[in-house]
């Protein structure tokens, strides 16, 4: 393949290290820049994986957050603090995470405010810093130097004592406004899910354009219009139908997960596989598979028939993302 022998370097590379209710967590690597596509892993378990991947926690420039729920940013607080990363979050999401953190504190809005206020300040600060070492400002870019450089001891007095919710900075985006971090162009995008502000994500990287959409309810027109002329599609498959109608969940919960703000099935990632997907990219991985209410060959099967239609033999390589083991690294 023409992309394959252009970086065979490996300059482009996505490995998930984690996919599914019990944590998600995604590396991917773009040029010199390598982030996180959230952090739902305690550190420990997630630097693990970074080294059972060949990855190392070491070179990551910053974490990337969906949304707010546990499987997601379980792990993000400590993982950020221990490598000196900023983290990226719509103002929704760090909002709903820092009362996720602090459910017995009431936050005001004033009280609030503040909070959001002095970590732009602190985001800010050292984004000049950085800018002032390096000499070459960019804007929004996160320099790999500058976020190499984890100093925890020269950091920790600047930390307010026993505060959860601190970060070494945090930096806000809206869905619908691409923005960079490093080599990484990044376009997040609104999914139907129940969360204060979900996004999926288009990463695209030394023109590979790589795909995360997990945890929606449905497929909306914007996330269509979002998952085309793909080099790679993670997409969910979370549940098959009939086992969530008899499985062992409460009713309450069934009808979370079906609703329009819960999960993708089987069927509705294979009605998009079929109907409306183009079929250029040459992975497609299916994750946050249920342990409870899916079976992997069930996920597998109905997306490779799915898949069939679209005739070309190098692309639409169908993987399946597990929640136990990292899944081998992918190579652009
Ligand atoms: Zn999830
Ligand atoms: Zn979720």
């Amino acid at each position: 393949m023409r992309r394959r022998a252009r970086y065979a370097q490996g300059m482009v590379c996505f490995t998930v290290l984690a996919s599914g209710s019990k944590g998600n967590c995604t590396v991917v690597t773009g040029g010199r820049t390598r982030i996180l596509v959230d952090a739902g892993l305690s550190c420990r378990e997630l630097f693990r994986r970074m080294q059972l991947a060949g990855e190392d926690p070491a070179k990551l420039d910053a974490i990337l957050v969906t949304h707010e729920h546990q499987d997601h940013v379980n792990g993000v607080a400590v993982t950020a603090r221990k490598l000196g990363i900023p983290v990226y979050f719509t103002e929704g999401t760090h909002r709903a995470w820092m009362r996720w953190l602090m459910p017995r504190r009431q936050m005001s809005y004033a009280q609030w405010l503040e909070a959001a206020a002095a970590a732009r300040q602190q985001a800010a600060a050292r984004q000049a810093e950085a800018v002032a070492s390096e000499g070459e400002p960019d804007e929004g870019e996160i320099s790999a130097e500058a976020a190499a450089e984890p100093e925890p001891a020269a950091a920790e007095p600047a930390e307010p004592a026993k505060d959860p919710t601190w970060l070494p900075a945090v930096e806000y985006f809206a869905p619908g406004e691409p923005f960079r971090i490093g080599d990484i162009a990044v376009s997040p995008f609104t999914i139907p899910h129940d969360a204060a502000d979900p996004v999926g994500f288009v990463l695209e990287a030394e023109g590979v354009r790589m795909a995360v959409a997990t945890d929606l309810g449905y497929m909306p027109p914007n996330v269509k219009e979002q998952l085309k002329a793909l080099d790679l599609l993670m997409l969910e498959s979370n549940h098959d139908l009939e086992m969530l109608r008899d499985g062992p969940y409460p009713w309450s919960v069934k009808q979370r997960v079906l609703s329009r703000v819960g999960h993708l099935s089987n069927d509705a990632a294979a009605g998009f596989l079929e109907e409306e997907y183009d079929g250029q990219a040459a992975y497609v991985i299916l994750g946050h598979l249920s342990e409870s209410n899916n079976l992997p060959d069930l996920a597998r099967v109905a997306a490779e028939r799915a898949l069939a239609n679209h005739a070309s033999l190098l692309a639409n390589r169908l993987l399946l993302a597990g929640q136990h083991e990292p899944l081998h690294p992918i190579y652009f």
